[in-house]
């Protein structure tokens, strides 16, 4: 059986960049689910769907070919035959995600690919609902989360380090308002599972949150090589 850690949270935690240097101390892949998700909103706002119109978007949805390759290790997302990896970051794009995943018929297709890749190799996986659906039975579950106003201000750092100078206050309106949409979803919103153990990261350093999530899977898995 592969090794598959799960970490959830909401908008800003830092799972991403947390994961994938966890990921990389355990000589494993990092499977970015979020980019998945962002990948068929992409298909549906090229497409002209309104992502709010369940049966439309959820049929846009079912053509979507998204799927993920790995580039020395690093996940490439693809849309088609496309490298869509560079596109799905926007706010425009980060909205209509959180709009289309509430859509039972798209979480369907997503953790079916998702479970597949799982089954495929040793990794750790960020998404939403990998404790509590993808997943249900991995071994090591993490919910990693912090204050919305400090996720808010990290993101807002990464933001002008990009050039992107969207004000404080619109980071942390849009990181809300996802974060409700995610949370109160029908199905599989985003939640703590029972046994997922809580990383709140609000006053640790990125390196310190690395530290304490490779010890939790240590304690599972033992140390690895
Ligand atoms: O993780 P990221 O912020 O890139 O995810 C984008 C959106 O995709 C989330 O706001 C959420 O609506 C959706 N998502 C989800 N389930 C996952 C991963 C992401 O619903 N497993």
């Amino acid at each position: 059986m592969s090794m598959n850690i799960a970490i959830d949270g909401p908008v800003g935690a830092g799972k991403s960049s947390i994961a994938d240097e966890v990921a990389r101390r355990l000589g494993i892949l990092h499977l970015d689910t979020g980019a998945m998700y962002r990948a068929a909103a992409l298909h549906v706002l090229r497409s002209g769907v309104d992502p709010q119109d369940e049966e439309a978007a959820s049929a846009c949805c079912e053509k979507a070919n998204v799927s993920v390759r790995y580039d020395h290790g690093v996940q490439r997302t693809l849309l088609e035959d496309e490298d869509v990896t560079g596109l799905i970051r926007s706010g425009e794009v980060s909205m209509a995600t959180s709009a289309i995943s509430r859509w039972p018929a798209v979480r369907a297709r997503m953790v079916r690919a998702q479970r597949e890749l799982a089954a495929a190799a040793d990794m750790l996986i960020d998404g939403r609902d990998i404790g509590t659906r993808v997943l249900p039975d991995a071994p090591v579950k993490i919910y990693l989360t912090a204050t919305p106003e400090e996720r808010a201000r990290r993101r807002y750092e990464q933001n002008r380090e990009k050039g992107d100078a969207t004000p404080y206050e619109q980071v942390l309106q849009e990181l809300n308002a996802r974060d409700r949409q995610d949370m109160n979803r029908k199905t599989d919103p985003l939640r703590q599972a029972e046994d997922a153990v809580l990383v709140d990261s609000t006053d640790m350093t990125p390196e310190q949150v690395v530290d304490a999530i490779v010890r939790i899977v240590e304690d599972v898995y033992g140390k690895q090589a």
